[in-house]
């Protein structure tokens, strides 16, 4: 009652533009994943609100979607709506040391960006995928550098369709996720970047890209690291030496690569990729007495 109540509100709202059973496969790195019940795409801040507001007052489940890089989304898809930020949210503007983005930016563009200008602080973030919005959800990192430590403020709408800021200290970042409430959707992200040289912030990106060049499988559809690395281990090292390189299950493969790559071979389903790494779990359990903990997330009606 209550969600056909949602559904006939959003759709008064939006429209056409609320899309019913849209295959999520098309929307993640990993190409894997059934549909969501309704989707939608929202163009500023407003819609935003509204959409949230509509969802939450009739107990209608969402789920924001970035670029999908960081995903397992389940064979069956996800229930309720799924919201995207649209064009509107992927300007970049940049005030002195100061870069404010729109959360639908790409990363990587916010990285050239920010390097074009010489200002210093995102260089690990080359070859990151993704969105600027996903990337302080996951406090996206490598190479010892991670999102946080150049957040100034970050703004969006919360659940129940209000607008609210938070600080770094506020957002609570921790390794691979920030501690912001759950079901808040990030909208605009305000860095504060140290004054660099154009030239060796270009050098240092170049040297990044031929490290994660020289470490991750190539173009077989992925979805980064699978599991987040142990304090003072790393996941990959556990993993292959628990023989796991090359593990096959349907259409799924862990890379022989890089051991915490689990690579979409063709037509991979999420089943496939879930079996993989409770195997692999079990296995790393078994042999290093260590429990390894996914970082990327399974979304959806499993
Ligand atoms: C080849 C490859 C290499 C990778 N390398 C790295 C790496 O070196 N380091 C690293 O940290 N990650 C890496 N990743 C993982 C991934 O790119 C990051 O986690 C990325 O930041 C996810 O961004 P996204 O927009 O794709 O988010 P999604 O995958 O769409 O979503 C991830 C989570 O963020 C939430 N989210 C997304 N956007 C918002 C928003 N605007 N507001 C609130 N919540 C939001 C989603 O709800 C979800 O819970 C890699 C992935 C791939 C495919």
């Amino acid at each position: 009652m209550a969600e056909s109540e949602a559904k006939r509100e959003l759709g008064a709202r939006f429209g056409d533009r609320l899309v019913r059973g849209f295959p999520l496969a098309e929307l993640t790195s990993f190409h894997i994943g059934g549909p969501a019940d309704l989707m939608l795409a929202v163009e500023d801040e407003q819609e935003l609100c509204d959409a949230l507001e509509i969802a939450d007052r009739c107990g209608l489940p969402v789920f924001h979607l970035g670029a999908g890089t960081n995903l397992l989304v389940s064979d069956r898809g996800v229930r309720g709506l799924v919201i995207r930020l649209g064009k509107g949210f992927e300007r970049i503007d940049v005030m002195g040391t100061r870069i404010v983005t729109g959360a639908a930016a790409s990363f990587g563009t916010l990285v050239e960006f920010a390097v074009k200008h010489g200002l210093a602080g995102l260089e690990f973030g080359e070859g990151i995928p993704g969105s600027v919005g996903g990337a302080i959800a996951m406090n996206a990192g490598a190479f010892g550098g991670e999102i946080a430590s150049v957040v100034n403020a970050i703004h969006g709408v919360g659940q129940e369709g209000k607008r609210r800021s938070f600080d770094r200290e506020e957002a609570g970042f921790a390794y691979r996720r920030s501690g912001l409430p759950s079901g808040f959707v990030v909208t605009m992200v305000d860095f504060e970047l140290k004054s660099g040289d154009c030239e060796a912030l270009q050098a240092r990106v170049n040297e990044l890209k031929a490290k994660r060049a020289a470490r991750q499988p190539g173009s077989l559809p992925n979805a980064g690291s699978i599991f987040k690395n142990p304090p003072g281990k790393f996941a990959g090292r556990l993993l292959e030496a628990a023989g796991i390189k090359g593990m096959r299950r349907g259409g799924a493969a862990f890379s022989e690569q890089h051991a915490n790559f689990i690579v979409n071979i063709g037509g991979a389903r999420a089943e496939d990729v879930r079996a993989l790494i409770e195997l692999a779990r079990n296995r790393v359990r078994e042999r290093a007495g260590v429990t390894l903990e996914p970082e990327v997330r399974l979304v959806g009606d499993w």
